[in-house]
């Protein structure tokens, strides 16, 4: 720029100074602005290295940022498994609580079991000791076996040895017996020859008693009377005795087995009694009675005897009362004669029905002493039993059973 040129000197002067002052400024401010301008040069730059750096920083920063974006990404996928891996976590965790509480159940059950086991071991050491205790007194009892098998063993011997024995005293008894019965047999004929055959002499004393009586009677003294009854009196009870016992022997000779009323044959008996029955004032009681295939004469006979002793052994302050009555058992039949007479002691219950036995003297109560054994002979004969129950002072019982033949 050029400065223009002053109208007088001083004005020249002064335009000079100021043109001066001027390009002073100018150049000043050309420096200055040089300076700015080089500044801003500088600071662009500065800026454009800055800006190449903020470019290179911002492509780092999108590096960065995309580095970011993936890592963010894969924090997402890394998130998203955590957080599967935390759903699985939480539903493991959820098995691992029902787990738990199982295995606390069963770590309980476990404890409860373990409990149980030990009062179970204890229950077993007991019971081994009581095996211990129970083996030790089977040795004991086994000892104690043994020792006695081997004393039955002796004894089975010794008993072999008895039996056999026996077994020849058997046969020895049974051959006893086969002679006993044929001495039986031959007796009993005896019996019945002996007494048949005495009857007739007996007859003939008794016969000559009687003219004797007769004819001298008043001719003899007091002592010779006496002496004549006694004589009577013996003849008259051998002669019952001979009876007796030639019924006794005579007791199953006819064999024949018949059907009978009992009911009808026991009125006959008391019918044939009726002088005795009345004349002791005897009251007989006779329940119901079956029919049975009997011997008849033999079972009359017997009804006769039992009747017969229940008046005959009667207490002197009492009337005598008699019960008959039958009872049907298997197979047979019970009959019971019960009277309320003088009765008979436990220890003569088998003895009376022995012949010729008797618990009383002829004096107190006449008789043979083969009533009973009669009877037990007629039961013998139908193969029943007979016996007696009894309270002395009361009364007896007596029992007989007669099976179905
Ligand atoms: P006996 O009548 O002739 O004496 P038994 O053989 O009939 O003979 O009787 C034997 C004994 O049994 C009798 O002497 C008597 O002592 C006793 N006896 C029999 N029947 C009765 C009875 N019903 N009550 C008490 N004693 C009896």
């Amino acid at each position: 720029m050029k400065a223009k040129k002053p109208v007088s000197s001083n004005k020249s002067l002064q335009h000079k100074a100021e043109k001066k002052v001027l390009e002073d400024i100018i150049a000043k401010k050309n420096d200055e602005l040089n300076a700015a301008f080089k500044e801003l040069a500088y600071q662009h730059e500065e800026k454009e290295k800055r800006a190449a750096e903020l470019i290179i920083s911002n492509i780092e920063h999108v590096i960065q940022s995309e580095e970011k974006v993936k890592r963010a990404e894969e924090l997402i996928l890394a998130n998203i498994e955590l957080a599967f891996q935390n759903e699985e976590k939480s539903k493991r965790s959820a098995e691992l609580i029902i787990a738990n509480i199982e295995l606390a159940f069963q770590n309980e059950e476990k404890k409860k079991r373990a409990a149980e086991l030990v009062i179970a071991k204890i229950e077993l050491a007991f019971q081994n000791k009581e095996k211990g205790n129970r083996a030790a007194e089977l040795v004991i009892a086994n000892i104690e076996l043994a020792y006695q098998i081997k004393e039955k063993k002796k004894r089975a011997s010794e008993l072999i040895i008895v039996n056999e024995e026996h077994a020849i005293e058997n046969i020895e008894k049974d051959k006893k017996a086969t002679e006993l019965k044929a001495i039986n047999t031959e007796l009993e004929q005896f019996a019945y020859r002996a007494s048949h055959d005495l009857q007739q002499p007996l007859r003939t004393v008794s016969n000559y008693l009687g003219m004797f009586e007769e004819r001298y009677l008043n001719n003899l003294d007091s002592d010779a009377q006496k002496y004549l009854t006694s004589v009577k009196g013996v003849t008259k009870r051998m002669s019952e005795l001979i009876k007796s016992l030639l019924s006794f022997s005579q007791v199953g000779q006819s064999k024949v087995l018949s059907y009978v009323n009992l009911k009808k044959l026991l009125d006959e008996v008391t019918g044939d009694l009726s002088f005795l029955i009345k004349k002791s004032k005897t009251v007989i009681e006779i329940g119901q009675m079956p029919s049975l295939n009997i011997y008849e004469a033999e079972i009359r006979q017997l009804f006769q005897n039992l009747i017969t002793n229940a008046i005959k052994f009667q207490r002197k302050d009492t009337e005598p009362h008699i019960k008959i009555s039958a009872k049907k058992l298997k197979g047979k039949t019970k009959f019971l004669v019960e009277d309320n007479g003088i009765g008979i002691e436990e220890k003569y219950f088998s003895k009376i029905f022995d012949i010729f036995s008797r618990l009383h003297g002829n004096s107190d109560y006449e008789g043979s002493g083969i009533g009973l054994a009669n009877c037990k002979k007629i039961i013998e004969l139908h193969k029943g039993e007979i016996w007696i129950e009894s309270v002395p002072g009361k009364g007896s019982c007596f029992y007989f059973t007669i099976p179905n033949l």
